[in-house]
């Protein structure tokens, strides 16, 4: 038995209900999903606890259109005489919340990347 369509009081509810849904992207995360958000990929390094964010702005892989997920791809850390691959990646929602991470604030829950 088919559906009936929805009527067009019943699609303005749905996408009115979709607004307010925030997926968790989890493990699952592409690299364009921080450049539509605008945040920013947070690195902490395990070896030396070294932190950085990277944005659109400093990073190339960060734009709109690259599905690559960030959990495929190494980084390494920057230190100078570390150069350590293992890390922890957590997607900061907003530009604010980088910043509070590179304070050294953990981030809210279901941020982590990896
Ligand atoms: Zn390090």
């Amino acid at each position: 038995m088919p559906r009936e369509p929805l009527t067009p009081d019943q699609q303005r509810h749905v996408s009115e209900a979709m607004r307010h849904i925030h997926p968790a992207y989890g493990p699952d995360l592409p690299f364009e999903r921080i450049a539509i958000n605008q945040g920013a990929l947070c690195i902490e390094c395990k070896a030396c606890d070294r932190r950085s964010a990277m944005t659109s702005d400093n990073c190339a892989h960060i734009h709109i259109g690259n599905k690559t997920l960030i959990k495929s791809m190494k980084f390494t850390c920057q230190r100078c005489g570390c150069g350590s691959t293992e890390t922890r990646l957590y997607n900061a929602h907003t530009r604010a919340e980088a910043e509070m991470f590179l304070a050294g604030d953990p981030l809210p829950d279901g941020r982590k990347v990896k």
